[in-house]
């Protein structure tokens, strides 16, 4: 299975650009993770640099990939203008317009654009330590500008577009390579979950609107080698759990969803705990 590191932009300490008390930290966590849930459903391995709201430097976070073992960096962000308002639109960062990388953007961009949003284009950034940093393909992506009122709209009524959009437009990528059975369909959030211990599908952690700065998540272990942890994501996913790896200092946390609510990530525990898993919930 294909491997892809996620890294919500900015956290912690920088909030990214700020318009109306908006942050763009808050934004791109919330995306991050709905589109890390839509791929960890399609058949890749997910994992992240950050889910909740602390700082790394994009420095530190293009290392991170780079110790992951992660074949794909994917960078979240939103744009802001010199002057508020000024423009709107999606675009995608890369470090040069060629190879894989390009294509991902423009397949990304391509999904974002037939929801209506100006498609400004694919836009070489080599500057970028992200970008410049890490030595998987690498790309950033300007889910709108922060500072237009109505970019802002679109990202929070078609929210659940948006994350749907992006992760297709990785998976065409993923298929176009190989990397994917052509079998995968299309992503539609929130993702259906598979799972015989519950009918009900557990509630998506991301889409009831509440802020992304506190989230409950179960954590089943965490470890050193980075083969372990790859080893257990690999069994929980194909146990149908939405599971992903924080990477975090030198550990490797394999965790299970992402919870703004307790009694959603208790009700995850005792899924896990049902199917012979040791956990506990973490904040
Ligand atoms: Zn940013």
């Amino acid at each position: 299975m294909p491997t892809v590191i996620i890294d919500p932009g900015h956290g912690g300490m920088d909030p990214g650009a700020v318009y109306k008390g908006r942050q763009e930290k808050d934004d791109n966590l919330r995306l991050a993770l709905a589109v890390g849930e839509l791929l960890a459903q399609n058949g890749v391995d997910v994992l992240y640099t950050r889910t909740d709201d602390v700082y790394d430097s994009p420095y530190r976070k293009a290392m991170i990939a780079n110790e992951s073992g992660a074949d794909y960096l994917i960078s979240f962000h939103r744009n802001a203008s010199p002057i508020a308002g000024n423009a709107s639109g999606i675009e995608t960062l890369v470090y040069a317009d060629r190879g894989v990388a390009a294509q991902m953007a423009r397949d990304i961009n391509r999904e974002l654009a037939a929801l209506g949003f100006r498609d400004i284009g694919v836009i070489e950034r080599p500057g970028l330590a992200i970008l410049r940093r890490s030595r998987m393909p690498a790309i950033l992506i300007e889910t709108g500008f922060i500072d237009n009122d109505a970019d802002n709209l679109k990202f929070d009524e078609e929210f659940e577009e948006i994350a749907a959009a992006i992760s297709n437009g990785i998976l065409e990528t993923l298929k176009n390579e190989g990397q994917l059975p052509d079998s995968i369909s299309s992503a539609s959030y929130p993702p259906e979950i598979s799972n015989n211990t519950q009918n009900e599908r557990p509630p998506s952690p991301l889409s009831d609107n509440t802020p992304t700065s506190k989230l409950y998540r179960v954590q089943v272990g965490a470890f050193k080698n980075r083969n372990y942890a790859y080893e257990l994501n690999s069994q929980l996913t194909e146990e149908g759990f939405p599971a992903f790896i924080l990477m975090d200092g030198d550990l490797y946390k394999v965790q299970v969803g992402a919870f703004s609510r307790l009694e959603n990530a208790i009700r995850m525990e005792y899924r896990l705990r049902a199917a012979g898993y040791d956990t506990y919930i973490t904040t």
